[in-house]
């Protein structure tokens, strides 16, 4: 295929991915520009089969998201309120460890926690989540919190950001999820999230994780009003800080939605540019090893196709995405292990459960986590995947006792 191209406008991008030569900024506009998406996919499949054969990768996460109050008001977010307003929520720990146990029965590897910037939450509450959501789970990954949360957490705390990493990742946090980096460019930060961190200070926050030894996620999310430029010099970034630290675990392309938005006007994106995303990520970003296909956004439909437009992991079964579906998705709140891989087998791929640091999950025959995050699950007693959800509160006041 990649001889086929040689020919073609896509000639000489062609040739440097066929040697393994990076991609330049031009590069990057003219795989967004070319008229050839069929091309550019080929090229993008090309490199993750490279990379990862016929592998698809999934895991079994559960979101948290404690409240969706936030003091910022981004144009791009349906999600979010202000205290006060209706639909407006804050959970105390044990309601936020209530609602984690709540997806326990399918054995959940990863915690995925974020939420908005609480107005008031003094800053030991986060450190007494994380506790006691490690406490509750032992052996979980607990992926929690963006790098505009931490910095947040730094300000409600009056710290250094590096304190506020020692002090969450001593409280269980293992890693940190991608979102907030929207695109880096301020002129487009400007219109769809003026208050939120800048682009370098997301970075910078990013960089410092990294130096601490904490991995962390990268999104992009495109289709509202950035241009291809933007998003070219978005994955530059990430390509060079990747460089610098190689702390970026997977980059995840977000679409954007804009119902409930301040941008409802904006025509939904399509799915041809969904995988042309994907496609130029998987090409530009040579240093990063995962391109993910978030399908609670593109859908499960397209999702399998990007498994052949570069992507190589469907991210996971998401008991239970509420971000997204604010802003209008009508796909799944989650879906189960059997139907990811029926997804996954569905394009002709071979599944690959993996846990937070892409090991293989190693499960037996009833489901139940024998091994993943580097740990030993004991199946009949204790497992966090056969653990029951605390029931009262007093079994989570014995967990904050004892954190
Ligand atoms: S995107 Fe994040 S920071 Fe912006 S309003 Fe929504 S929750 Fe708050």
């Amino acid at each position: 295929m990649i001889r086929r191209l040689a020919a073609s406008p896509l000639g000489t991008i062609a040739e440097k991915v066929r040697a393994g030569e990076r991609l330049s900024f031009e590069d990057g506009v003219a795989l967004f520009r070319s008229s050839d998406l069929l091309g550019v996919g080929a090229l993008a499949n090309a490199v993750r089969e490279r990379r990862h054969g016929n592998v698809a990768y999934y895991n079994v996460n559960r979101y948290l998201n404690p409240t969706n109050l936030c003091w910022v008001d981004c144009g791009l977010c349906a999600w979010a309120r202000k205290p006060g307003v209706e639909g407006g929520y804050s959970m105390s720990i044990e309601e936020a460890v209530s609602e984690a146990a709540a997806g326990w029965h399918d054995g959940i590897t990863e915690l995925h926690v974020v939420g908005g910037l609480h107005p008031s939450l003094p800053y030991g509450w986060y450190l007494d989540l994380c506790r006691t959501l490690k406490t509750r789970f032992p052996g979980v990954h607990l992926k929690a919190w963006t790098m505009v949360e931490l910095d947040w957490f730094a300000r409600v705390g009056k710290k250094d950001v590096v304190e506020v990493i020692r002090d969450l990742a001593a409280a269980g946090m293992d890693s940190c999820p991608g979102g907030g980096a929207e695109i880096f460019e301020k002129k487009v930060r400007d219109v769809i999230c003026r208050d939120k961190i800048t682009g370098e200070r997301w970075l910078e926050v990013a960089r410092l994780c990294h130096l601490e030894g904490v991995k962390t996620n990268v999104t992009m999310l495109y289709g509202h009003v950035e241009g291809v430029e933007d998003r070219v010099d978005h994955l530059l970034r990430i390509r060079a800080l990747q460089d610098e630290t190689n702390g970026f675990l997977g980059f995840i392309p977000l679409a954007f939605h804009p119902e409930e938005t301040q941008f409802p006007h904006l025509p939904p994106v399509d799915g041809m540019t969904d995988l042309r995303v994907i496609a130029v990520a998987r090409l530009m970003l040579d240093n990063v090893d995962h391109v993910k296909a978030y399908w609670i956004q593109i859908g499960e439909k397209l999702a399998p196709v990007a498994l052949h437009f570069g992507a190589d992991d469907l991210v996971g079964t998401v008991t239970e995405e509420t971000i997204t579906h604010a802003a209008g998705a009508k796909t799944s709140a989650g879906l189960s292990r059997a139907e990811m891989e029926r997804m996954i087998r569905g394009a002709g791929r071979e599944p690959f459960e993996r846990d937070a640091y892409y090991e293989r999950v190693v499960r037996d025959g009833e489901g139940r986590v024998l091994r993943a995050n580097r740990h030993d699950f004991a199946p009949h007693a204790g497992s966090a995947a056969a653990a029951p959800p605390p029931a009262h509160p007093s079994a989570i006041d014995t967990a904050l006792a004892s954190s």
